[in-house]
């Protein structure tokens, strides 16, 4: 059985428990792996510490360790269509998209190879000729990776390819919903020679084998990928041991667009923005600002357009999106709506499971566009997670940035507009982490990605994501010492 990965070996739960992992797109079984609990937790810990402590791993050259990466990179290349597939089973995503993102975490990887030695440290002046000051950087120790089920391997690989990359062992945690692609990377990072017990995986639900992550003494880090409410309870447990905390927590994001926009595309991106991945995405573009002198025309396009949005499983060719995660996940969405048309909102489009036989034992739920929206509705401010558009108005700049700043979420957003001055007034206005002018979507992983207010706070990616993986020292070495004096001993009594 292979599940969890502890000290260089696969194991069983410690309570010999299991979960059956089923396909969101049709129920059908993906695989049957461990279910973990606070004592598999422990042992992973304790492997990692030891790792650190008394492994090479830390020690390691910057170019051993880019090696290392670019292996894990060339396995990727080598058995994308296997990862790509496992991704799709487990969370329902069409395999088209699935091997876009393989492709993105290869990326990551070759990006943080690329990191591995950068500014690893500076001498310093320190104003004295007897004095060498420099500042060092070093690995912070073991670390605690809790990802997502909505992109299961890239939201770990921005996790663990920098914290490979600065010297840190780890304990990973996937969703207990999407387990295969991190069962992979554990093989693979043994395939390309990672020293036993540098990588360590559990499995098992977040309440169970979450908290010991993030509260154990032996953890110096804890970066989490998730939900807002899971991220006030990780940052609480990780308090009492002052740990070096990591949130990448939810969004709800405006895409906001000006009559002078080029309207083709800003409908064409608007889709993408929204309902791609079902809008199980984290900067999904669910809150649609238009002005309000294009309004109607621009909605009543988008209605027409989302109608005809394909509707299937991972595997069907015909397919643009697909399902949901799970009925709990569907039911949370479904309440959404119900919220907002209770609140006032019109519905336009959706608002239903789509009707067919194609759908039976999947969780699918139809794009769904509610109009005459305002930021004080639940739907609005909160992030239902799903293919959900709410579509608000506004007259002018001024007004376009009030209402898209009216949130506690600050993670991404887009502004289209063809005036250039307004496009950057805008941009530098919004307050989040990842704006895209007269886009959506795109990333790199040279760029840092991160919330801001309530999505969170460190960065991945760029060079902000290793940072957040080293510890920074500064050594001051007098090389010429004297007594100073200061306290001259002279008895004064
Ligand atoms: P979630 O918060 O339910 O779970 C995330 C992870 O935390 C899972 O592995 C889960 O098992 C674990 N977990 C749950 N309770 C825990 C606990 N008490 N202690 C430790 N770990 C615990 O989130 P989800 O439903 O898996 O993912 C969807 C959320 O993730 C959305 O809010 C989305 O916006 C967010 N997300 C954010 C980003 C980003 O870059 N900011 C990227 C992807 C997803």
């Amino acid at each position: 059985m292979t599940g969890l990965f502890v000290d260089g070996t696969w194991r069983e739960a410690a309570s010999r428990r299991t979960r059956e992992i089923r396909c969101p797109a049709d129920g059908s079984l993906v695989a049957t792996v461990p279910e973990g609990g606070p004592e598999d937790s422990k042992m992973a810990i304790a492997a990692a510490r030891r790792a650190f402590d008394q492994g090479p791993w830390p020690a390691t050259s910057s170019l051993e360790r880019a090696a290392l990466l670019h292996r894990v990179a060339d396995l990727l290349e080598r058995d994308k269509e296997t990862v790509a597939r496992l991704e799709s089973l487990d969370t329902g995503k069409r395999v088209v998209e699935s091997r876009y993102d393989v492709d993105d975490i290869t990326a990551v990887f070759r990006h943080f190879a690329g990191l591995a030695g950068a500014e690893s440290g500076r001498v310093v002046d320190a104003g004295r000729a007897d004095v060498v000051s420099r500042v060092v950087h070093e690995p912070v120790g073991v670390c605690s990776l809790i990802s997502p089920w909505n992109y299961p391997l890239l939201q770990t690989a921005w996790k663990v390819a920098p914290a490979l990359a600065a010297g840190n062992t780890f304990v990973l945690k996937p969703s207990e919903l999407t387990p295969s692609s991190s069962i992979w990377l554990m093989q693979a990072l043994e395939e390309a020679g990672l020293p036993a017990g540098v990588a360590n995986l559990v499995l098992g639900a977040g309440p169970d084998v979450g908290p010991t992550l993030t509260e154990h003494p032996d953890v110096d880090l804890v970066s989490f990928t998730g939900g807002l409410v899971t991220g006030r309870s990780i940052m609480a447990s990780a308090a009492p041991t002052v740990k070096k905390l990591a949130l990448e927590l939810g969004g709800k994001n405006p895409n906001i667009v000006f009559a002078d926009a080029d309207r083709e595309t800003a409908l064409d991106l608007a889709l993408t923005a929204v309902f791609l991945h079902s809008g199980q995405v984290c900067s999904a573009g669910a809150r649609l600002l238009v002005q309000d002198t294009i309004h109607d025309e621009f909605v009543a396009e988008l209605v027409r357009r989302a109608e005809r949005i394909r509707i299937g499983g991972p595997f069907d060719d015909d397919a643009e999106t697909g399902p949901l995660i799970s009925a709990a996940h569907r039911d949370k969405i479904e309440a959404y709506v119900a919220a907002g048309l209770a609140e006032g909102a019109e519905l336009l489009t959706g608002g239903a499971r789509p009707q067919g036989t194609q759908y039976d034992g999947g969780f699918y739920y139809l794009p769904t566009i509610l109009g005459s929206c305002h930021a004080g509705m639940s739907v609005v401010r909160e992030e239902s997670f799903g293919p959900v558009l709410t579509v608000e108005t506004f007259t002018d700049e001024d007004d376009a940035v009030a209402t898209a700043n009216d949130s506690i979420y600050g993670l991404a957003g887009a502004v289209w507009t063809s005036n250039a001055g307004r496009a950057e007034r805008v941009a530098g206005r919004l307050r989040m982490g990842t704006v895209w002018i007269n886009d959506y979507h795109p990333y790199v992983p040279q760029a840092e990605w991160g919330g801001y207010k309530q999505s969170g706070f460190g960065r991945e990616l760029g060079l902000a994501g290793l940072e957040e993986y080293r510890e920074t020292k500064h050594i001051w070495h007098n090389i010429d010492p004297s007594p100073q004096a200061w306290f001259d001993g002279k008895d004064v009594s």
